[in-house]
């Protein structure tokens, strides 16, 4: 999957902005690249889950569905442990063919400038039958 930089900067932004809690979306593709971002509410307004409201998906999948993307990416943040899929996100995961991207902004500290922050630590999944596996991003 290939993700331009402004892409993923607007998902920079959302897991930021909702720090410290987790921030949920979905990134529509097309032939393998990213091509715009659906930020969603974190219905559940946890730092330890995420969960994107069935009605509020359905309506992303359906605006997905009808420009003939891809449901490419679902991305949520881990703001207090490595961008790795926790149990409940293995059990939850049921899109074998969309990577699961985790934003890893532990220890962000939204007083501090960026640049004297460490960089967000983005990573991407593929999780099938409960078993998740690196999927391969590239920022272009
Ligand atoms: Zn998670």
């Amino acid at each position: 999957m290939k993700v331009p930089l402004a892409l993923m900067d607007e998902i920079l932004v959302h897991a930021r902005e909702e720090f410290p809690n987790e921030c949920c979306g979905m990134v529509a593709s097309k032939d393998g690249l990213a091509v715009k971002v659906f930020p969603a509410v974190n219905a559940a307004a946890s730092p330890l889950r995420y969960e994107i409201d069935p009605m509020e998906q359905l309506k992303i999948e359906e605006e997905i569905w009808d420009a003939g993307w891809d449901l490419g990416v679902i991305y949520h943040s881990h703001t207090r442990s490595d961008p790795v899929p926790s149990e409940t996100d293995r059990n939850l995961a049921f899109h074998p063919d969309s990577i699961y991207m985790i934003i890893g902004i532990a220890g962000f500290d939204r007083e501090v400038p960026l640049e004297e922050q460490k960089p967000a630590d983005v990573r991407g999944w593929f999780i099938r039958k409960g078993v998740s596996e690196l999927a391969e991003m590239e920022v272009v």
